[in-house]
């Protein structure tokens, strides 16, 4: 029977080698043929000295997305962005920024009291200031009208400085403390106020503040910080009982800063179109991404460096998912699953998902018919003999990923560490967020230890500490799950219940 079959196939299709029997065994495709070297080879170009950690906008970052695009011209994946300014089509999807300089030096005063930038004090926004001005206090400095809530009832702020405390009176995230302070920086502004001193009183160790907000600084360009008016906006170390009462007491205040100067920058998403195959299901798609960003170099990383080694070569975070989404560019370009696949390397991941962000703001295809993010990223691995995902059990996809592990020898551990919240810590949140079921497929790990914190976020994490047979593997076993996942009858759902679901029911419309 088998031999009848083989006539029955026209002499060009096999010649061609784009026919696949309907019952191809998963040995033959593309991804189990890929070799140790050709993954090894993306790893050690990505992860290399010479790309000086990546950094968002400088230089390294940009090869980086140079050397990614140009993989996917050689594989035949097609540009789905525009050239800016013209009609051709193109891999990279501009993505614009703005970056604030260091933080300033600079004193403010009141009376006696003098309190010193970069001590003190932090200057969160403005240029260079040089203010003498009564100063009004106004609570937590916001209004909510719905709850006629109005801090600034009664209060005449036009030409003075607003005195404010940090957070809202329920207790909030770290992010979200800043988040409100952008708000009441900008709802000062508009009352007229022409500068913000807030009392930071959230529960984090000054030191930690100084050292996380005092450095250079990249915001999405379009957020509207730089819209906004640049009123210059202190952090002063609320717990620091002087300050406060110093602040409080005094009818005026001195302001003085050289500023924080800001300029705008750009980085690039990187995307790529592989057409489906079945004739039906390929106006949906599966979305894969892994940022290729990381910290940079010396004082950028944040980190311990050396004169010897200063760069931050993020070997596990994250070339090793841009090397996985290389290896399914290769695979899956050369034997399509059903449904289509894009494929978007991500910048801007480590100054706060910021280009997956943009994307899910600004989708290259809509997004309603995505139907699936298959996101890679990981801080490190331990244990060679699985792979972890991030929100396993919530995504729908489990068996599909189970079997693709299987197949290249790994096990698969569902949310390690749920402590950290890694689910929402990648750039999967941005896309389910918008109702996309979205894990994140991250290297080996049972616990986010010691053993991971040695080279997370470390110039130790380069090309020469990486197991390059279990990169292979996890690229395989990645590869194998977005074309098992593809090519499923049925779209997988968020498990009900489960917290981005109303997004989910209001992006499918069911
Ligand atoms: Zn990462």
């Amino acid at each position: 029977m088998k031999k009848a079959i083989y006539l029955q196939i026209p002499l060009f299709l096999l010649l061609s080698g784009t026919y696949s029997l309907a019952q191809k065994k998963p040995q033959q495709l593309p991804e189990f043929q890929t070799k140790k070297t050709e993954t090894e080879a993306h790893m050690r170009f990505l992860a290399a000295d010479e790309l000086m950690g990546r950094r968002t906008g400088e230089m390294g970052n940009f090869v980086a997305a140079r050397y990614v695009a140009e993989q996917f011209r050689k594989l035949g994946l097609s540009p789905v962005a525009e050239n800016a300014g013209s009609n051709t089509a193109s891999y990279f999807q501009n993505v614009p920024f703005e970056k604030m300089g260091a933080s300033a030096a600079g004193e403010i005063i009141a009376d006696a009291e003098i309190m010193k930038a970069g001590e003190a004090w932090l200057l969160m926004n403005g240029g260079e200031t040089n203010l003498k001005a009564p100063i009004v206090y106004a609570s937590f400095g916001l209004e909510d009208a719905a709850k006629s809530w109005d801090d600034y009832k009664g209060l005449d702020v036009k030409g003075k400085i607003v005195l404010i405390e940090s957070g809202t009176p329920d207790p909030q995230t770290p992010s979200e403390i800043i988040a409100t302070s952008i708000e009441k920086r900008k709802l000062a502004a508009a009352k007229g106020a022409i500068a913000v001193i807030e009392l930071f009183n959230a529960p984090v160790p000054w030191n930690i503040v100084l050292r996380s907000f005092g450095g250079e600084k990249i915001s999405l360009a379009e957020s509207g910080n730089a819209a906004a008016p640049s009123i210059p906006h202190a952090w002063v170390n609320g717990k620091e009982a002087n300050y406060a009462r110093a602040l409080r007491a005094v009818k005026e205040v001195e302001f003085k800063t050289s500023g924080r100067k800001a300029r705008s920058i750009n980085s690039y998403n990187v995307a790529g179109l592989i057409q489906g195959s079945d004739p039906k299901l390929k106006d949906e798609y599966i979305l894969l991404t892994a940022h290729y960003d990381h910290v940079g170099v010396g004082k950028q990383g944040g980190q311990p460096y050396t004169a010897e080694d200063s760069i931050f070569n993020g070997a596990r975070d994250n070339a090793f998912g841009t090397v996985a989404l290389l290896t399914a560019a290769e695979a899956l370009s050369k034997n399509p699953p059903k449904r289509s696949v894009l494929i978007v390397a991500l910048t801007g991941e480590e100054v706060g998902l910021l280009g997956s962000k943009y994307y899910a703001a600004h989708p290259l295809l809509p997004l309603n018919k995505c139907i699936f993010n298959l996101n890679s990223d990981g801080a490190g691995y331990n244990d060679t003999t699985i792979v972890a995902v991030m929100g396993l059990d919530r995504t729908g996809a489990r068996i599909e990923i189970e079997t693709a592990s299987k197949a290249f020898g790994l096990g698969v551990f569902a949310d390690p560490s749920p402590e950290q919240g890694l689910f929402d810590r990648s750039d999967n949140v941005s896309f389910a967020k918008e109702g996309i079921p979205a894990p994140t497929f991250t290297p080996g790990f049972r616990e986010f230890n010691g053993d991971i914190m040695k080279n997370y976020h470390q110039v130790s994490d380069n090309p020469e500490t990486i197991n390059f047979n279990y990169l292979l593997k996890f690229s395989q076993a990645y590869t194998y799950a977005a074309r098992l996942i593809a090519d499923r009858k049925v779209a997988p759902q968020w498990t009900a219940g489960d917290k981005y679901e109303p997004a989910a029911k209001k992006l499918y419309g069911k």
